[in-house]
């Protein structure tokens, strides 16, 4: 999972501070480098970790820090804030052209996820916003590259105008549009060709579309495993086509997150979405507040919650954000939780949005078998409806018949019953924005 480095290093910098009533300046240095450092071996850019470090710094300083309560808590809170705002603040959506179709030209390196990306995009403005999307195969470098765009328009249902390899980009881009006109697409997507590196020839290629098709985004599609490189292509391509956004792929893999936490602040240009896996739905649009609390370890909670809420309508899953604030969160709805994560998988990537879970080292050995989920609904299974509502009810002997009722260990129920507490106050610590739960969040 993208971050985990940086996750837990950042939280080791913090850690030694914990406790702390006061602090020393001499802490805040060592903190303060602690910091850089974990940034450096993210593989965030030079530039921009000094600037981070010195305006948290500043910022510590102005805030007094040093002579307030709880230091590690406002550190922790201005990196939240800082690192948020080196990722662009602000999200940033799809740009939407006055009079259709809106198109979107997307470029990048060969291999980044230029077609899945597309292919993610068609599907989810025709899912979300009931759009008609065409999609223009213009790589006919590769001729694998056409097929495969085939295929990505036949699963997603999504039409896809080609004209093979041996007719020039410009062409197929100008009569792909002709036929999005007739056929009254709202969206056209142009998948261009990639090189392994950015090349003359190429970019006087995509200059030459981009000047015929007069895009309304030009969307660069870069690889966060690629790190510092990820950096230097997207200042090479907007260099030379002044993109409109980025979209950041692979960050369900092992990256160390350098590119995410860069690109904006070396660019100006925003992220727009990020990519997390190889299927057509795993696609998110990119907050860089909440990227920030994830890179804390803080979770992504909202985004959870927002993928549950495909599977849901809009009133229940204002009720569940509602009972997470007000803390009545109950087992009904845990329940209701679970039954809706196992339709979404895989399941260590989304423990890994739940606050408090990103870093947790139980979650490295914990077996994450569907085995184990159908025993947590047994336990709840074998509770009263009275129980399931109040669970504060849950007295010795009441769980001692829960545990006879489900066949599962009186162990096994008393272990669930105090992660679902305190997956409950986390959760409704974060949903109220509330720093003062941090020191919890903090793995404690
Ligand atoms: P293109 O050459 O830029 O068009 O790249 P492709 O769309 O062909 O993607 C290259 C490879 O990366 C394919 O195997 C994709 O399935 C994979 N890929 C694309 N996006 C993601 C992502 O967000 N996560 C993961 N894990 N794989 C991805």
């Amino acid at each position: 999972m993208a971050f985990e480095g940086l996750t837990e290093r950042l939280q080791n910098a913090v850690k030694k501070l914990r406790g702390k009533g006061k602090i020393s300046e001499s802490d805040l240095r060592d903190t303060m480098r602690e910091i850089r450092l974990a940034l450096l071996e993210a593989d965030v850019n030079f530039d921009v970790v000094k600037d981070f470090v010195k305006v948290v710094r500043e910022r510590a300083i102005g805030a007094n820090v040093l002579e307030g309560l709880n230091p590690a808590q406002q550190i922790v809170k201005i990196v939240n804030e800082e690192l948020t705002r080196m990722m662009g603040e602000e999200d940033a959506p799809l740009l939407k052209s006055p009079k259709i179709p809106t198109i979107i030209m997307m470029v990048g390196l060969q291999g980044a996820g230029k077609t899945t990306t597309v292919g993610k995009l068609a599907n989810k403005l025709k899912t979300d916003a009931n759009a008609r999307p065409l999609m223009i195969a213009a790589d006919v470098y590769r001729p694998a590259a056409i097929d495969q765009l085939q295929q990505v328009g036949n699963q997603i249902d999504v039409p896809v105008f080609q004209m093979g390899t041996d007719v020039d980009p410009v062409e197929i881009v100008k009569q792909g549009l002709a036929q999005a006109e007739t056929n009254h697409n709202d969206y056209v997507f142009i998948d261009t060709a990639g090189r392994l590196q950015i090349d003359e020839q190429l970019m006087d290629e995509l200059a030459r579309i981009k000047a015929l098709a007069n895009p309304t985004e030009i969307l660069l599609v870069v690889d966060a495993m690629t790190g510092q490189n990820a950096v230097a292509t997207a200042e090479g391509f907007d260099n030379q086509l002044d993109v409109t956004g980025v979209v950041l792929t692979k960050l369900d893999g092992d990256t160390r997150g350098g590119a995410a936490l860069s690109i904006r602040a070396v660019t100006g240009k925003p992220i727009k979405f990020v990519g997390e896996g190889e299927k057509m739905t795993d696609m998110d649009i990119f907050h860089p507040d909440r990227m920030a609390s994830r890179i804390l370890g803080m979770g992504d909670m909202l985004s959870l919650i927002e993928r549950t809420q495909k599977e849901y309508d809009e009133k229940q899953a204002a009720e569940l954000n509602e009972k997470i604030r007000e803390n009545s969160f109950d087992f009904n709805d845990f329940l209701d939780q679970m039954e809706q994560i196992q339709k979404m998988g895989p399941m260590d990537q989304l423990m890994k949005m739940i606050p408090g879970m990103a870093n947790n080292p139980a979650l490295a050995n914990a077996n994450m078998d569907p085995k184990d989920m159908e025993h947590v609904k047994a336990v709840i299974y074998s509770m009263t409806a009275k129980e399931r509502e109040d669970p504060d009810l849950l007295n010795p002997s009441r769980r001692r018949r829960i545990a006879a009722g489900s066949g599962r260990p009186i162990q096994e129920v008393n272990r669930m019953i105090k992660q679902f507490n305190q997956m409950k106050k986390m959760m409704n610590q974060v949903s109220k924005g509330n720093m003062s739960g941090i020191e919890n969040l903090m793995g404690n």
